[in-house]
């Protein structure tokens, strides 16, 4: 019998996620594994929720990591604090917004939806109109809206949910490890991520932060979660009662300390300058090429970039090309906005110059294949942006 080895060809993960795993996170996953009961596990467990506690921007101390993707994490936030019989408001400008939507119906509690156009976000005035109306027990808004391109502001949602006695539930799956989440400041009751995004690790793991409002409402929840696996009672018995509950992916949880470790070493401020600075000179490039960007700059999310495709042009087509030639991957729209966008992630370990540079290249050259004449060189404008950022840098 033949044996073939396992060889994944090299890809330069520039989509909405996974994005690149740095070497040290893949080391981390190859070293001998615990038991889920075992001292040490419980020690990375708590180095675990440490680290996260910054990047959350929250001192609330139950912050862990659900075993399970991004999707898991929401599901934890929706199946533990909606139960049939509340009204749970959602607002609604994109495609993770209506999958939160989706898995509140299911809970059986009644779903109150303010829908806006894909690439939109909601002002502070509708926030309030639309709370104070509804009178919601739960509130969930996406933070970083992957579908789109789009930031919402959490400040407003937040208080007047706190007025009209409600919770937050927030997506930061897009926005954790990316940009500041800030969950105490803003308000935010539950919050929830991956691991695969602004973390740079691979996919497996959903952080996941309660505050202590949100705890006493759980104690006080009638019926119990009707899912064993995402109960956060039971969660938090194994995790500091040290009771078994499931098997922990125990190489995963040391990928996403070491990840953690990669961003404290960085610094948090240092982290967001440079996906900051990487985000604007990737839009300066495009820009010069003639392109323009969905969402207007005060709201856009900086990790996950939404240029529109050039008119007449096969989106497809680009992406086929970057991922045949290039071995780079982007996405494109979906939904309301298929063929109208492509999905460009330049978040955690995968903001850098380089990549940057290397996209724009890459894109310039696949558009013009595809029949499309760049107006100017988009390289050059990154580069001479690079040069001003420097330059401001060293003038402080
Ligand atoms: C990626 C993503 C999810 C889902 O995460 P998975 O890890 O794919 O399960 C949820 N919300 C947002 C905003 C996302 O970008």
């Amino acid at each position: 019998m033949e044996h073939s080895l396992l060889q994944p060809p090299k890809r330069l993960l520039m989509g909405p996620g996974p994005s690149p795993v740095e070497p040290r996170v893949y080391q981390a996953l190859a070293k001998p594994i615990v038991g889920h009961l075992d001292p040490y596990f419980f020690e990375v467990a708590g180095d675990i929720r440490r680290l996260l506690q910054p990047v959350f921007g929250t001192a609330n101390e139950y912050t862990l990591a659900i075993s399970g993707t991004g999707t898991a994490g929401m599901e934890t936030a929706v199946s533990n604090f909606v139960e049939a019989g509340m009204t749970a408001a959602v607002f609604s400008n994109g495609y993770f917004c209506e999958r939160i939507a989706e898995m509140i119906r299911r809970q059986g509690a009644s779903l109150k939806r303010l829908a806006k156009p894909w690439g939109e976000a909601f002002s502070d005035g509708e926030a309030r109109d639309f709370i104070a109306a509804e009178k919601p027990h739960v509130v969930a808004f996406v933070h970083g809206e992957t579908s789109t391109g789009v930031l919402q502001n959490g400040k407003a949602i937040c208080e007047a949910a706190h007025q009209a006695g409600a919770l937050v539930i927030a997506d930061v799956v897009t926005s954790l490890g990316n940009v500041p989440v800030n969950v105490d400041e803003t308000g935010i009751d539950i919050a929830y991520s991956c691991s695969q995004k602004g973390l740079a690790c691979p996919p497996g793991l959903a952080p996941l932060t309660v505050s202590p409002r949100a705890l006493e409402a759980l104690r006080a929840r009638k019926s119990s979660n009707r899912s064993f696996y995402l109960d956060l009672t039971l969660l938090n018995d194994y995790l500091s009662g040290r009771r078994y509950h499931h098997t922990a992916p125990i190489s995963m949880c040391y990928a996403l300390r070491e990840a953690l470790s990669i961003i404290e070493e960085e610094g948090l401020e240092n982290r967001f300058r440079r996906i900051h600075t990487n985000h604007r000179a990737f839009v300066a490039g495009i820009e010069a090429m003639g392109l323009s960007m969905l969402v207007p700059e005060a709201l856009r999310l900086r990790p996950l970039n939404t240029p529109c495709v050039p008119a007449g042009i096969d989106d497809a087509k680009v992406r086929q090309r970057l991922l045949n030639e290039r071995g780079i991957e982007i996405l494109g729209g979906f939904g309301p906005l298929a063929g109208k966008v492509f999905r460009i992630g330049i978040m955690g370990a995968g903001s850098t110059e380089e990549n940057v540079l290397l996209l724009l290249d890459a894109l310039d050259d696949a558009l013009r294949k595809e029949g499309w004449r760049p107006r100017a060189d988009a390289r050059g404008a990154a580069e001479a942006f690079y040069g001003k950022a420097a330059q401001a840098a060293v003038n402080g």
